[in-house]
């Protein structure tokens, strides 16, 4: 079991992983800071069965060209977050595409988490349902729906991902 983890989180602009990355850092929400975090990763302690780890959180551009951006950037990943927005059904649809090129750099040695983020949001336009049903199809790890805004979720995402770590070499 390694006892440093490179978590990267990947998606289309605006489903809302600085947001996430900073509720599961500072536990906070601020909708006017859009921006995403400067520097290219924030560390995180977690405590796991008796063991103290580390989780590096990096956060993307997801408006960058997928092919430009990723493979440097999760080559050494051991955890994809792939977020998409529950309102919104191109980011959803883009899902396939950042789990490919997931795949393509690391294969079967990655953690896979689909998030659908958002869910503190009435116009919902992709169900719990056919979230879970693309996460089975393309074989991730889990699903999960979270709000960045209310933290509906985030802490749970965590303990999740920390129970599967273990499999990882
Ligand atoms: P990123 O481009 O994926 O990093 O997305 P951001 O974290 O910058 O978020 C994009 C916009 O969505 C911002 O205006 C956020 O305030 C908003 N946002 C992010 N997460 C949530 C959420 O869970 N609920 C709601 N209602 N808005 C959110
Ligand atoms: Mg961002």
């Amino acid at each position: 079991m390694l006892t440093k983890y490179k978590i990267v989180f990947l998606g289309d602009q605006g489903v809302g992983k600085t947001s996430l990355i900073t509720r599961i850092m500072y536990d906070t929400f601020d909708s006017h800071y859009a921006a995403t975090i400067g520097i290219d990763f924030l560390s995180k302690t977690m405590y796991l069965d008796d063991k103290t780890i580390r989780l590096q959180l990096w956060d993307t551009a997801g408006q960058e060209r997928f092919r430009s951006l990723i493979p440097s950037y999760i080559r050494d990943s051991n955890v994809a977050i792939i977020v998409y927005d529950i309102t919104n059904k191109e980011s959803f649809n883009d899902v396939t595409k950042w789990f490919n090129v997931v795949k393509e750099e690391r294969g079967s040695n990655v953690l896979v988490v689909l998030v659908g983020n958002k869910s503190d949001l009435d116009n919902k336009t992709i169900t719990n349902e056919e979230g879970e049903t693309l996460a089975k199809k393309l074989g991730c790890n889990f699903f999960i729906e979270t709000s960045s805004k209310n933290g509906y979720n985030v802490k749970n995402l965590f303990k999740k991902i920390g129970k599967l770590l273990p499999e990882l070499q």
